[in-house]
């Protein structure tokens, strides 16, 4: 499991200790500027029982220009009509699946799990669907091996992962022990970076849809 300790992250390893015997989470200090985030993933994971695990890949945020390890750089907080956000990590998820993928053949594990998604991708290509599916088959055949990457969040929006976590019952988990603000606020967060408000839009939308259903 690839884990950042954020809202999809944390509802995709509460998903996988419903379908697996064992889960072995995963993360990366890649030079982020909110290292916390780190200590939150490992908080959570201890308290869902998980084995935890940290790789420093810090070179990563250095090979490629982009706002979440450049501190002299402001996040741009809409996605640019011409570019990929200034967010985007080059390279993050390819270098962590490959990774993980690495780690996991060590360990005897096949199934690998990321909470990207298609639907509220940013404009981030390595979320897309055909990325995924092609790593895979990269992964395989670079590793001689039968990986199956798992993505349970990649054709439902934030509303609908809020949805997941209700019913895999951990909400309030979710909610108030997650990090996804790019201003390194954990829960709620600040409420302004373009996570948070993607986040809130996609609680509110799951709440109003909950009592219309009552
Ligand atoms: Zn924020």
């Amino acid at each position: 499991m690839v884990f950042s300790g954020g809202q999809d992250s944390t509802t995709c390893l509460y998903w996988a200790k419903n379908k697996f015997e064992r889960v072995v989470a995963l993360s990366f200090l890649y030079g982020q500027k909110h290292q916390q985030e780190v200590e939150y993933a490992a908080a959570i994971a201890r308290k869902a029982g998980v084995e935890f695990h940290v790789k420093d890949v810090s070179f990563i945020g250095k090979l490629g220009q982009n706002a979440l390890t450049d501190s002299s750089m402001a996040m741009d907080q809409e996605k640019p009509a011409d570019n990929v956000p200034n967010t985007f990590v080059p390279g993050r998820n390819l270098f962590f699946l490959s990774i993980a993928a690495v780690f996991a053949r060590e360990l005897g594990i096949r199934h690998l799990v990321t909470g990207v998604s298609q639907t509220d991708f940013s404009g981030y290509p390595d979320c897309r669907d055909s990325f995924i599916k092609s790593l895979n088959v990269t992964l395989n055949l670079a590793l001689d091996d039968e990986f199956v990457i798992h993505t349970p969040l990649m054709w439902i929006d934030k509303a609908a992962t809020w949805a997941l976590a209700d019913q895999l019952g951990v909400l309030d988990i979710i909610r108030h022990e997650t990090i996804t603000c790019y201003n390194g606020i954990p829960g709620d967060g600040c409420g302004h970076c373009p996570a948070c408000k993607l986040r809130r839009e996609g609680y509110e939308k799951y709440l109003a849809e909950k009592s219309n259903q009552k």
